[in-house]
């Protein structure tokens, strides 16, 4: 099936199919329908934008590098920032200052992983992505990174954990409104020096998010303990294998 069977939008293909991508992976094909609403999709005379939907299941991915993993959960993210955009184009300023809100995390256990996500936004979205992304990694220039979360109020944060949590505990960075946290090579993730970090991330990200928060995690093997080592992340993991 195509991106578009999938429920993915049309905006979107078109931005896929620009950036060379056309037919799904099969991480994406296996992900997608879990994260995409395809009950949403066809309705009697519905405008695009309200012809889908995400739900808001946590699942937990068998993915490896090279599978597609990152755009199989960065697609859900860019249709819930097209229905926001859509929605905000309706508001007024005063309303739309809370809109401006991130509303996707994704965690990673490098830096060089990390900046690999951002160029694969990057990659899809182009100007705009850079626009809607902020880089919180460690090693790198602090200030710069927190003057880009105060100026540009990203939708998505990508970032490895000590910095995403020192952000958020001094403040600088908003989480009540995240709707997606992904947490990628969740596996590597479980190392011993990441445990507090996590943890701070996990309780600070969502409570407050409207239609809850959702989880992806992305591990090379799902093994029963990786997934026990993440119930407190998300009781209700449901396994997808690409
Ligand atoms: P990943 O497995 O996420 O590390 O992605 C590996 C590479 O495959 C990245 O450079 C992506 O841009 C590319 N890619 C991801 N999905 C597709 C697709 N459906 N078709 C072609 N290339 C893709």
């Amino acid at each position: 099936s195509s991106f578009a069977d999938l429920g993915v939008p049309k905006q979107i293909v078109d931005l896929l199919r620009n950036a060379g991508i056309e037919k799904p992976s099969v991480a994406q094909l296996a992900a997608l329908p879990e994260l995409i609403d395809l009950r949403k999709l066809g309705g009697e005379g519905e405008e695009d934008a309200k012809a889908w939907s995400v739900s808001m299941p946590s699942i937990a991915m068998q993915s490896h590098t090279g599978s597609g993993k990152t755009l199989a959960y960065l697609i859900p993210i860019f249709c819930d920032i097209l229905r926001e955009e859509e929605a905000m184009e309706k508001m007024d300023r005063n309303q739309k200052r809370h809109v401006n809100d991130v509303r996707a995390m994704i965690v990673a256990p490098s830096q060089e992983l990390a900046m690999q996500i951002v160029r694969t936004i990057e990659t899809v979205l182009g100007p705009y992505g850079k626009d809607i992304t902020q880089q919180l990694i460690g090693g790198a220039n602090a200030r710069r990174q927190e003057e880009g979360l105060r100026k540009k109020r990203p939708f998505i944060v990508v970032g490895t954990p000590g910095r995403i949590a020192e952000m958020s505990r001094m403040g600088v960075l908003k989480t009540h409104g995240v709707s997606t946290l992904v947490i990628d090579e969740a596996d590597d993730l479980l190392a011993s020096n990441f445990r507090r970090d996590m943890a701070r991330i996990n309780e600070h990200c969502g409570k407050g998010a409207k239609g809850g928060r959702r989880t992806i995690i992305c591990s090379a093997t799902l093994k029963k303990e990786t997934m026990d080592a993440y119930a407190y992340v998300a009781p209700d993991l449901k396994l997808v294998l690409a």
